[in-house]
């Protein structure tokens, strides 16, 4: 008889407490039976082996930064936390590639790569805190990804613990191979519902320049739009092109002063890691800024301040949680549909009356509305937080772009896939996890994939 790895494994309610919930708002936490603080392959084996012989729902956890309530506990579950599986396995400069369990953390790699002349560019604003393990389970994107693309554009292979404890590798270490179905890009964003991620082979890349950046002030935020236009469609293709607006701008100044001016109705931040060919690239991007009203721009030539300007975005989202209640939107629209995107926003901000502050990875066409609100407005926040993902649908685009579905989004994704899409999902998942014990009701309906009843005896 199987049962959980007893030194990984506690059920302390304090501890089982702390370990509930992600950063999402809105998403019901459960009371897990147990946690399983995982330090090797076997702890995870073990567990689900054990979960799926009494038919216990898993839910696998790296740091919890997740934005989507997928990674929070659901009443019975055990909880599967990877963030102690943190070792960096192997570096191959060779090959560029890096072999990493996942709970390292993003940046940890990204720093011992640069070490030996290396570049690993998918960079979440959550880069600091969040494991590579939920970077690949949610396809986690970033701001360099305009020019060197999302997490899963770097998974070259992972290892995978399916449903019923057996051990799987899917892709390979070489730069091609199609031999068979492509199973890595099925497990890349399947946010922990088809297996769980014990082991990443990620591709890497010759180090960049360090980079410079420029930024342009703008009096509103369709003019910074069609500067993100004018600027792509010169073929241009920067390294970042962040936007922020006065409210995200407002939220910044409070959490942290890093000099940006109040009283602006939009920034867009250029990034150039182009070397010695990053002042022409900063210098087309003000060309393009002036195009279309900018009212100053400031180029640096000084890699520290770009830095700088680029930490400042990456505090819009912290300042968020600043607020009495946030609840970040992620939809990602077709560039030329962005502006249109932005007045939408507006329009649904006044409709209901609550404050959103939108920032995001304009060069992608992804943005990042937060509707800011007390919580005597809840309600209409989460109408406000709808109408956002109807209007991305409408506009040709996704309810989200790098986030997830988890729990938040889930009644939303049967209105962006067709029928067949929908049946294929439902399909794989059945395929990967028949009793459906991983991380149900999250991405996909639980009902449709046909989960029961979930076996109430106790662990050990
Ligand atoms: C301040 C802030 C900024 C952020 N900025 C960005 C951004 O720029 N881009 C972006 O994409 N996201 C961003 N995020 C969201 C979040 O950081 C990402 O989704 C991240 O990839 C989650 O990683 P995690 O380790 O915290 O995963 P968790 O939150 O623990 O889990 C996320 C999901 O992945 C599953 N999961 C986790 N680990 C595994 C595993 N080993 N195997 C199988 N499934 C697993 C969980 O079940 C859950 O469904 C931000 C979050 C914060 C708080």
């Amino acid at each position: 008889m199987t049962s959980l790895p007893s030194d990984a494994t506690t059920d302390d309610p304090d501890v089982l407490d702390a370990y509930r919930t992600d950063r999402a708002a809105f998403c019901p936490s459960g009371s897990p039976r147990a946690l399983v603080r995982a330090r090797s392959l076997e702890d995870v084996v073990q567990t689900l082996r054990w979960a799926y012989e009494h038919n216990v729902p898993v839910v696998p956890q790296g740091t919890r930064t997740g934005l989507s309530g997928g990674a929070n506990a659901l009443d019975g579950c055990v909880l599967l936390n990877v963030e102690k599986l943190d070792q960096i396995v192997e570096i191959d400069v060779e090959e560029q590639i890096a072999v990493v369990q996942p709970g390292v953390i993003n940046a940890t790699l990204a720093a011992a790569v640069a070490e030996k002349g290396l570049y690993y560019p998918p960079d979440p604003g959550s880069k600091d805190i969040s494991s590579i393990g939920g970077n690949v389970a949610t396809n986690a994107g970033g701001m360099c990804c305009l020019k060197y693309g999302v997490t899963g554009d770097f998974v070259r292979a992972l290892q995978v613990v399916l449903a019923d404890g057996r051990v799987m590798r899917t892709g390979r270490r070489t730069a091609k191979g199609v031999a068979g179905y492509d199973l890595t890009r099925v497990f890349v964003g399947s946010e922990g519902t088809l297996g769980v991620v014990t082991e990443v082979t990620v591709a890497l890349r010759p180090a960049a320049a360090r980079p410079l950046a420029a930024i342009a002030f703008f009096d509103t935020m369709a003019d910074a739009c069609r500067a993100v236009a004018d600027h792509l469609g010169t073929g241009a293709r920067p390294a970042a092109l962040e936007l922020m607006d006065a409210a995200t701008i407002a939220a910044v100044n409070r959490l942290q002063d890093l000099g940006f001016p109040d009283g602006v109705g939009a920034v867009l931040i250029a990034q150039s890691d182009a070397g010695t060919r990053a002042p022409e690239e900063l210098a087309a991007f003000e060309l393009s800024a002036r195009r279309c009203a900018a009212t100053d721009v400031i180029v640096s030539d000084n890699p520290a301040e770009a830095d700088l300007l680029m930490q400042g975005r990456r505090l819009a989202g912290l300042a968020f949680e600043n607020y009495p209640a946030s609840l970040v939107d992620d939809v990602c629209v077709p560039r030329r549909n962005l502006a249109a995107l932005v007045a939408g926003i507006e329009r649904i901000a006044a409709e209901y009356g609550v404050e959103i502050a939108t920032c995001g990875h304009a060069g992608d066409g992804n943005v990042h509305p937060a509707v800011l609100f007390d919580h005597s407005q809840a309600e209409a926040a989460q109408r406000a937080f709808a109408e956002i993902m109807r209007l991305g649908l409408e506009l040709g685009g996704t309810i989200t772009g790098e986030h997830g579905v988890g729990f938040l989004k889930r009644d939303w994704l049967a209105r962006e896939l067709d029928e067949a899409a929908l049946w294929s999902h439902q399909r794989i998942k059945q395929a990967l996890d028949p009793r459906g014990i991983l991380n149900p009701g999250r991405v996909i309906d639980s009902m449709a994939t046909g989960r029961t009843e979930v076996d109430q005896r106790s662990f050990g």
